[in-house]
């Protein structure tokens, strides 16, 4: 039996423009994707029967065949029909929260696309397991890839740039808190939508693309300049989850009121992050929050941004 234990990386979205409304029912998007070291562990272990076993230890985390793991795993058998004899044990230790904005769950079917690609060994290459994963999610590529990058098209179109590593960042999720994805695109489209491009027109898609915001942040990457990262964050599900939720608006306030960086909710949220430029600098502001906002269901990490999204763990 062989085994593979291999880290996933968590995401945040240092930038988030919605363009408009694919034909595919999917957004245009324009990104800038950041992994930070909050990690989930997977570990896979080959089975001599043709059996797919997953177990995670986190109760709201399905281990059926909805979960993405197991998605993953049916994907390449699909793809390769001579898998079909073998099995496969999977095991997920999560650490990042669930149903936060931090794509925990695609990071977790990027370590087993790139785990499995291992273990059955396959020999895809990353630009191969990247292209196969986007069917999944379009998240998923870009954990694959981890690091710094632009994503367009609807997420899954990457352009690496120069990563960031000596940045930290402070998570805030209130635990019982989730907030669904199709649920933020979908309240966003029926309130903004008259500010969409029209897709299915080049011209104008390409118009609108020029208008895109996201150049001061890719410059301030660039230049690893964390206060210019910190005030060029922007997220536009803020404009619907916010409204929705004011516990996470008055927890992104009490966030802004200590990190004086640049704070800003990660993806559809409802995970809000502060930037912090040391690791003591970072624990500090968890107390403060801690102390402004006493409740235990307010969970609170810090992590530093990394330039790997999937990491092979020595067993
Ligand atoms: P994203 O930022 O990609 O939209 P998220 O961080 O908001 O994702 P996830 O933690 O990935 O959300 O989970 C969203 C839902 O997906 C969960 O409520 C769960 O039912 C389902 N799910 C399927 N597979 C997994 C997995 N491996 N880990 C976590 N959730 C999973």
């Amino acid at each position: 039996m062989t085994t593979y234990t291999l880290l996933s990386a968590a995401k945040i979205n240092l930038y988030l423009e919605i363009i408009g409304h694919r034909p595919d029912r999917f957004h245009e998007m324009a990104m800038v994707m950041q992994s930070v070291d909050l990690c989930d562990r997977i570990t896979l272990t080959s089975l001599t029967m043709p059996t797919q076993r997953l177990h995670c230890n986190h109760p709201q985390v399905p281990t059926d065949s909805s979960n993405l793991v197991l998605k993953a795993a049916n994907l390449l058998i699909s793809k390769f029909p001579e898998l079909a004899n073998r099995g496969v044990d999977i095991t997920i230790e999560k650490n990042i929260p669930v149903g936060a904005g931090l794509a925990g769950g695609s990071g977790n079917a990027a370590a087993t696309l790139v785990g499995l690609n291992m273990l059955w060994e396959l020999g895809l290459t990353q630009i191969e397991l990247e292209e196969l994963s986007a069917q999944l999610g379009s998240d998923i590529p870009f954990c694959i890839r981890g690091g710094t990058a632009i994503a367009t098209g609807r997420g899954e179109v990457l352009d690496p740039i120069d990563s960031l590593s000596d940045l930290y960042v402070v998570l805030a999720k209130y635990e019982s808190l989730s907030i669904s994805t199709p649920w933020a695109y979908k309240t966003y489209r029926t309130n903004f939508s008259d500010r969409y491009a029209d897709i299915a027109n080049s011209a104008t898609l390409q118009e609108r693309q020029q208008r895109v915001h996201s150049g001061p942040m890719v410059t301030a990457i660039t230049h690893k300049d964390a206060q210019a990262i910190g005030s060029h964050l922007h997220n536009d599900l803020e404009r619907v989850v916010l409204p929705a939720h004011p516990k996470v608006q008055q927890l992104r306030d009490c966030m802004a009121s200590h990190g004086n960086l640049g704070t800003m909710m990660s993806g559809s949220g409802p995970t809000v992050f502060t930037l912090a430029t040391t690791q003591q600098s970072a624990d500090e502001i968890i107390g403060k929050v801690q102390t402004d906002l006493p409740d235990p269901d307010l969970k609170l990490w810090s992590a530093c941004c990394t330039a790997t999204g999937i990491r092979l763990e020595a067993n």
